[in-house]
Order: C-alpha cells, then structure tokens, then sequence
C-alpha cells in the first residue's frame, strides 16, 4: 500500500507540473498566433511622441472591424481622446467594449477606417512602439510564475528595486507584499502565492504606474470587488490617468462620471456620447442605465 501511495503522490506532482507547463505553453502559443497576424509594414517607423505626456491624443476615425468576415463586430466607430483627458465606454456585454481595446493596442488591423496616436496610423508605425506607448491594466490580470518583483517588472527589466517599490505603494500593494516572508521575492501565479482579484489588479496597476506610458487603457473588473475595494482601486486608477490619455471600459458607472466624454455602445456601433450630465438631459439608454444603478445601490 505504502509502495503504491508514494509513487502515485509523486505521479501527482509530476501531472501537475507538466499540466503547468502545458498551460504556460498554450499561453505562449496563444500569444505567437496572435503576433503572427499582425505585421509591421516594410520599413516601419517606431511612432513618433514628444517626451512626457500631453501629446498622445489617440483618434479611431470611422473604424469597422471583424474577427470573422461573416460578424462584423464593430462598426463606424469614431472617438477622440484628446491628450491627457478619458473617454468611457459603457454598454451591454459583448457590444464591442473590449474590441475597441485590442485593436488600440494593435492585437489587430482594423478592416476599414484607422486608428491615430498623435497623428500617425498605428497600421504604419512599428508595433513595438504602438505597445511601449500604452499601459494596459487588464479585466482579468494573468501573473507570471515568477517573483512579485518580475510581475511588476515586466516589460521594464532595467528597474531598479526602489523603483517597483515606489510603484507597489502608488498602487497600495507594498504593504501587502512587505508583509509576506520573502517580499518582493515571494513567488506569485498559479505555483505561488495566490492573490485576489484585487491584489491582482493592484500589481497590473503598479506595472502600468512603473512602465510610465502616455496612453492607459483600464478594463474595469466585472466581477465584484467588495465595495471598499473597489472604490480604492478606482482611486488608485485615478492617480495612475492623471495627465494620462486614457480609454476606460467601465462596467460600473461611478466610474465614468468624470470622463471628458461617455460613448454608450450597443452591438458594435456607438449609441449615445456625450457628458455624464450631457446624457442624463438626453434621458436616453445612458440615463436609464444611471436610474437603474442608482436605484440598485
Ligand atoms: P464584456 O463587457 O462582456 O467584456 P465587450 O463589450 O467588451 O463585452 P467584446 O469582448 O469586445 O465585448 O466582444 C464583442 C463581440 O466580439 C462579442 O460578440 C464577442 O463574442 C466577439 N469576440 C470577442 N473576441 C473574439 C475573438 N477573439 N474571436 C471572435 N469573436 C470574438
């Protein structure tokens, strides 16, 4: 008995290794497909931004797009994000509010139509520019099995310690991290430790902070923070765009209420925009959202 369990113990943890890397590998070949349909044009320029923020205005100027030539998906999108101001997007699920996101970030070309960062259709510059000028803090932040200091590292391999330290208490992480064991060295992913959807985000935002970009683009969190949670996160989010051109996908309409201008989607075409008071004097889709949130808080 004592000679089958031990084998079959350690069976375990070698199933659960390779079941790992076969998931890191997916990730990995997930990713690869995704960069093999997207090329930089023949001699490519990185885009061309002036230092510091305030001058990336990001523009989608009658924009069609589809995963699938059979679905069109979005249709004659056009948004100004003027320099250092936020637009929201709100709308039902699947109209289209994530889309507007991967195609800033050029995980794909738009079909019809183009996309402007200061100026420059992101289709003409290298991809790698288009990427280093935006920070991204995604839904659902997927950590690498790697060290608390890597994850907040990442894509900045040259930071120094006091530097992911400074970002991690601007993202309200540090003292959570100080206190486990080994700190910044504690291993973090699915092998280490385990952190909250929150504790998540929060190291996505101290990455975003460190990383410095003029462009952010924040897709709230649909699955419920705890109140509280949420409202410190939407306060450190808030620090993290100050002076930053910013796209937010908001699930939640407390968190538009100071964006320079609201888009309501629906099925891929923009339905209403305007100001948080703008919408509610139209008394449209936008004011009977607010009604409805209002009422079930
Ligand atoms: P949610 O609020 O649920 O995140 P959303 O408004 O962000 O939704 P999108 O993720 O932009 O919606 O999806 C818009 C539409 O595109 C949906 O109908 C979705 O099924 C489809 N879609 C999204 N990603 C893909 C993909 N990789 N391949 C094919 N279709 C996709």
């Amino acid at each position: 008995m004592i000679q089958l369990y031990i084998p079959l113990g350690f069976l375990g943890v070698i199933y659960r290794e390779i079941k790992q890397s076969l998931t890191d590998l997916e990730k990995m070949f997930a990713l690869l497909e995704k960069e093999r349909e997207i090329a930089d044009a023949p001699g490519a320029q990185p885009l061309q931004l002036e230092p510091g923020d305030g001058h990336a205005d990001v523009r989608f100027d009658h924009v069609f797009f589809a995963y699938d030539p059979a679905r069109p998906i979005l249709q004659d999108i056009s948004l100004h994000i003027p320099a250092g101001k936020t637009v929201a997007v709100v709308g039902p699920s699947g109209s289209g509010k994530s889309t507007l996101a991967r195609l800033l970030f050029r995980f794909y070309d738009v079909q019809q139509g183009e996309i402007l960062i200061a100026g420059q259709n992101i289709q003409n510059v290298t991809q790698a520019s288009v990427r280093q000028a935006i920070g991204i803090v995604p839904q659902d932040t997927v950590l690498f099995n790697d060290t608390v200091e890597y994850n907040i590292a990442y894509g900045q391999p040259g930071a120094s310690r006091e530097q992911v330290e400074a970002a991690a208490r601007a993202a309200r992480i540090h003292g959570f991290i100080s206190a486990t064991p080994k700190g910044y060295d504690t291993m973090v992913g699915e092998r280490g430790l385990k952190l909250s959807g929150g504790e998540k985000q929060r190291v996505a935002i101290a990455r975003t902070l460190l990383k410095n970009p003029p462009i952010l683009i924040f897709d709230e969190a649909t699955s419920a923070l705890d109140s509280a949670n949420e409202r410190a996160i939407q306060a450190e989010l808030q620090t993290a765009a100050r002076n930053k051109t910013t796209l937010v996908i908001a699930h939640r309409l407390s968190t538009v209420v100071d964006a320079h201008e609201i888009l309501v989607m629906d099925a891929g075409r923009i339905l209403e925009r305007g100001t948080h008071a703008q919408l509610l004097v139209a008394n449209g889709r936008y004011a009977a959202m607010w009604a409805l949130q209002q009422s079930s808080e």
